[in-house]
């Protein structure tokens, strides 16, 4: 018999991606802090490269690093000890003992590139979308420019961070769980995929993008898997390495693990990624699973097939609506202003991850859900027969936006991402200058001595 936490696993919609261009988040976030737009080009530096310049510092930080998050997390599966960071002084195998210490797919490919705002032309030599992702689908990656970087160019720390801030959808966190088919994933002691569809592509890296922290006790106590979520572990893991390769000299790399770590940030703002079902009632996912378990299974599809409608038609709306703003470059845009800092943020504390930053996207979370209902087509959102995906809507989706719901609807929906991304915007400053000041601080406290 099925265990009753089983029943609200599928209730998740298996969709993983959240604003599915991350850079069109970041960027006008970055070019706005003046600690970030201000600061020094960095060297660019390959991955190998700064491991082996820093082996045996890396080696006490990630053991020290690894006890913190025993301690400090609200969730977490323990790294099995035999992955811990060795320093060998090997070349060969430095990437694989890196990306097992810190529990990321070692297939990840990691090229030193720049990955531009859609609009945005450079002359420099471009890679394929093939050699930045381990994907299938890249998506959004063939319609802008892949810039090939090399080891001893200069990069501006706004390019770095607004490059790395799409790079975990790019293959890192594929493959992690028992049960996904990987060699890693046997390893790296997070036991079987909590949620999520391990037979799509990308929906092994769900548990890792969206956080489920505010749900009843209820709801726990039915779905516990519900808890066995990574965000805040990669968000931590991010920001200290980001400290750590600062403190190192290695601002390279300082800058592109704050994006990664801002990625997961991004996530949050989407309340698709912080709560399982938004417009449904703890009861009613309660009631809808528990009617699966007694041989009636045709609510819980329905409930799944509507979430990830919803969830891709929002950031299919986000994305053209972004991506043309910024290709007829009109920074005035509300979503682009919403981004835009004015002052600093504020002052991060590490529990803020749970209970301010995947917060606001879950009290907005059923007001998103209804403003989707009045302004969307039922079919793209409610219906559960329809998958939203196969219907070819995107690239017209404006306009059946403005047909559907007139002006009044249009603008409707760029006031909710506008004040989801408004959100965004605090928390990711915040996350940015805590790592800008503990350097300064470390390099003050350096300079002391
Ligand atoms: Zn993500």
């Amino acid at each position: 018999m099925r265990t009753p936490c089983f029943l609200l696993s599928m209730l998740i919609s298996a969709q993983a991606f959240s604003w599915s261009n991350h850079t069109l988040v970041t960027h006008q976030l970055l070019a706005t802090l003046p600690q970030v737009r201000d600061a020094a080009p960095a060297n660019v530096e390959s991955l190998e490269s700064f491991l082996l310049a820093n082996e045996k510092e890396l080696e006490g930080f990630l053991g020290q690093q690894e006890q913190w998050m025993q301690e400090n997390l609200w969730h977490y599966a323990p790294r099995p000890q035999e992955l811990a960071f060795k320093a060998t002084g090997s070349k060969d195998d430095i990437r694989t003992r890196f990306a097992h210490a810190i529990r990321v797919n070692p297939n990840t490919k990691w090229p030193l590139y720049l990955q531009l705002l859609p609009g945005e032309k450079r002359r420099s030599p471009l890679i394929r979308p093939q050699a930045v992702s381990t994907l299938k689908r890249f998506d959004h990656l063939v319609s802008v420019q892949l810039v090939q970087l090399k080891a001893g160019d200069k990069a501006s720390a706004i390019d770095i961070v607004t490059t790395a801030a799409d790079e975990p959808d790019h293959g890192l966190d594929i493959g992690l769980f028992t049960d996904s088919n990987t060699d890693y994933g046997r390893i790296y002691g997070f036991g079987k995929q909590p949620f999520g569809n391990p037979n799509l592509e990308y929906g092994t890296q769900a548990p890792f993008h969206m956080g489920f922290y505010h749900e009843s006790s209820l709801i726990y106590a039915v779905g516990g898997f519900l808890k066995q979520t990574y965000p805040e572990y990669r968000i931590q893991l991010f920001k200290q390495l980001s400290e750590f390769a600062f403190r190192q000299g290695h601002d390279y790399w300082g800058w592109r693990f704050m994006g990664w770590g801002l990625h997961y940030l991004g996530d949050f703002s989407n309340p698709y990624h912080v709560m399982p079902v938004p417009g449904n009632s703890t009861m009613a996912t309660l009631w809808i699973g528990l009617k699966n378990l007694m041989g009636f299974p045709q609510g819980q599809d329905e409930a799944i097939q509507l979430a990830s409608n919803r969830h891709t038609v929002l950031e299919d709306f986000q994305s053209q609506v972004m991506s043309q703003a910024y290709k007829e470059k009109n920074i005035q845009h509300p979503t682009i202003q919403a981004l835009t800092r004015q002052k600093p943020a504020r002052v991060f504390e590490d529990g803020h991850i749970v209970t301010v930053i995947s917060q606001q996207a879950y009290d907005k979370a059923h007001y998103v859900h209804e403003v989707l209902e009045q302004t969307m087509p039922g079919k793209y959102v409610d219906n559960p027969l329809v998958e939203y995906s196969e219907l070819i809507a995107r690239s017209s989706l404006q306009t059946t936006v403005l047909k559907t719901s007139g002006e009044d609807g249009y603008n409707q929906l760029i006031a909710i991402i506008t004040d989801l991304l408004g959100g965004f915007s605090e928390n990711g400053a915040s996350y940015v200058e805590a790592i800008l000041s503990a350097n300064t601080f470390q390099n003050d406290q350096a300079g002391l001595d």
